[in-house]
């Protein structure tokens, strides 16, 4: 079982029109298909499973309720990785996404 842990951090933004802006800079797994030198392996040796979609969307769900719907915050989310796209289920997630924030 992978561990869960978050950190959160609140920096607001200069300029008006960024701010109540919540960043989410998320990890959906630590493999990628490459190994750059500058990168640490644990960011991409494959050695934690992916989050399962449904985590993922259930996740995508709480920020949208917790941070857009109670706060009035926009939400930005950032996927990463590892390769975020190599994620077995990546279109299902950017669907999910894309529901819950657009329009
Ligand atoms: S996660 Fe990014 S920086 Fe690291 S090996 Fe993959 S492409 Fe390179």
């Amino acid at each position: 079982m992978v561990a869960q842990t978050h950190h959160v951090q609140w920096i607001e933004h200069a300029e008006d029109k960024h701010k109540n802006v919540v960043l989410v800079d998320w990890m959906l797994g630590n493999r990628c298909n490459y190994a750059c030198s500058y990168c640490p392996p644990a960011l991409h040796d494959s050695t934690r499973g992916w989050q399962s979609l449904e985590f993922v969307v259930g996740m995508i769900e709480a920020l949208r309720e917790h941070y857009q719907a109670g706060m009035g915050s926009r939400v930005w989310l950032q996927l990463t990785g590892g390769e975020p796209t190599l994620h077995p289920k990546i279109k299902e997630i950017l669907g999910a996404a894309r529901a819950r924030y657009e329009g």
